[in-house]
């Protein structure tokens, strides 16, 4: 087993409000600054009252499928239309040239 796959129940996620409410399933999974954000994929204001903290094996346990993405790398992001559909992935901090 590699390190992702021991990673700590408790570590620190983001998720939207959406998801943090059982209205809609992560569709974006993006590591800003290393963290890890677990969102729908749809625009909220940039305002906390939309965003919660949580632990990530809650949202791992929640759906299983986000763990395929679990070795995403800082700066990286995963995306996919639905629940059903794999994970496209992209780096945010394009090419460095
Ligand atoms: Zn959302």
């Amino acid at each position: 087993m590699d390190e992702q796959k021991t990673m700590d129940f408790h570590h620190k996620a983001y998720v939207c409000i959406d998801v943090f409410e059982n209205r809609k399933p992560v569709l974006l999974v993006s590591r800003p600054d290393a963290d890890w954000c677990f969102l729908c994929g749809e625009e909220h204001p940039d305002d906390a009252s939309y965003y919660r903290v949580v632990g990530i094996g809650h949202i791992l346990e929640k759906d299983p499928s986000l763990k395929e993405v679990m070795d995403l790398q800082p700066d990286e992001e995963a995306e996919r239309s639905s629940p059903d559909s794999s994970w496209v992935r992209t780096n945010l901090s394009g090419p460095t040239q």
